[in-house]
């Protein structure tokens, strides 16, 4: 990226923090917290700790930075080193990716590039590009189906809370990841002190893996009625119920039956990011650092438009030169495609294509 594009992003970013430091959330205990951000062409800085929300503003006006973490753990000395912070516990998150769910849009919209030539395609990506020979790269395009699945599988994760850990839905607070997905914080104290081992099994959970259930549950349903079974609580029933709602007619095998009763009913979570117990993420109220838009609460499910609600950054018009980048839609506008040429963007259009350096300020 050069000076300008850099400058540029800063500012704008900046403008969004002057204006809206309110709309910024910390976890409870923030000095129990463990801080990072990332600057503008810069490196991830981490174990930082502040006394109160107050400070970390300040840091944050001063530094603008392209994103701000915080850690869904405690500690007891949160800027020391990692084997000397303390770890006191941690809200179980979830993390929910529209790139993780196959969606059938993505043959559309993930396509290959050539940064050097400009030439693109279909995915798989050629090993190099066929018109001049670079390395070409992967593009992960993002649309209404696939942030709706992603909402989808979020759902998912509340309802397996809900009816199979007990969890009360208010302890359960969703969020817009302020890219392609959505982020999920459990305040439960009942999995507040679990390990790395006990939060895979969670993940396992609503992913449906791990199951030796696939093979109990076909020879419970063999010995007796689906409706029977229905009755019995979480993955059993969920299986049975389904089971029973298809059975009539179907005419493949029981066990066909039972496993798509999992993959239509599983929530596409990555564990990894459950499992972690020492990650920082992205603080609620602060802007993605590559597409401009914000990590917000969602009050309402049913009333979120995901591709309108998180663009808070400026309208202003910025002349780009792109060098490539297929079209896209953001804030209810269609923009692109773009193949070298110049273009006058929006700050929250233009905000996408500089941080994946296809474009640079002119
Ligand atoms: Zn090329
Ligand atoms: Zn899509």
């Amino acid at each position: 990226m050069n000076p300008d594009s850099l400058s540029f992003l800063r500012q704008a970013y900046r403008e969004y923090y002057f204006r809206h430091t309110d709309s910024i959330e910390f976890p409870n205990d923030i000095h129990t917290r463990e801080f990072g951000y990332i600057p503008f062409g810069g490196g991830m800085v981490r174990h930082l700790s502040f006394r109160s929300g107050g400070e970390a503003i300040a840091e944050i006006l001063k530094q603008s930075p392209s994103s701000v973490y915080c850690s869904n753990a405690k500690y007891e000395s949160p800027g020391a080193p990692m084997e000397e912070k303390g770890w006191l516990g941690a809200e179980l998150v979830f993390d929910i990716d529209a790139t993780d769910i196959p969606t059938p849009c993505k043959r559309g919209h993930d396509l290959w590039y050539c940064k050097k030539c400009s030439s693109s395609g279909k995915l798989p990506s050629p090993r190099n590009c066929p018109k001049c020979g670079n390395q070409v790269s992967d593009f992960h395009g993002t649309c209404e189906t696939c942030l709706s699945a992603a909402k989808d599988h979020a759902m998912r994760v509340v309802e397996f809370l809900t009816e199979d850990f007990g969890v009360q839905r208010e302890a359960i607070k969703l969020y817009f990841s302020g890219n392609r997905g959505y982020h999920l914080h459990v305040w439960d104290d009942r999995f507040y002190h679990l390990n790395q081992l006990g939060r895979a099994e969670v993940a396992d959970y609503v992913l449906g893996a791990s199951l030796p259930l696939n093979q109990t549950i076909t020879s419970t349903l063999k010995r007796r009625s689906p409706d029977k079974v229905a009755s019995i609580e979480g993955w059993t029933g969920r299986i049975a119920k389904y089971v029973e709602s298809k059975r009539p007619g179907y005419e493949g095998t029981l066990q066909k039956l039972v496993s798509d009763a999992i993959s239509t009913q599983r929530a596409i979570v990555d564990s990894s990011v459950t499992t972690d117990i020492h990650r920082v993420f992205r603080l609620a109220g602060t802007l993605h650092g590559n597409t401009g838009m914000c990590k917000m609460p969602i009050e309402s499910v049913d009333s979120f438009d995901s591709q309108k609600d998180p663009i808070v950054l400026s309208a202003k018009p910025v002349a780009i030169k792109v060098e490539f980048y297929p079209k896209f839609r953001v804030n209810g506008v269609d923009f692109g495609p773009f193949k070298t040429q110049m273009a006058e963007l929006p700050t929250y259009a233009a905000v996408s294509i500089l941080t994946r350096g296809l474009g640079e300020v002119a």
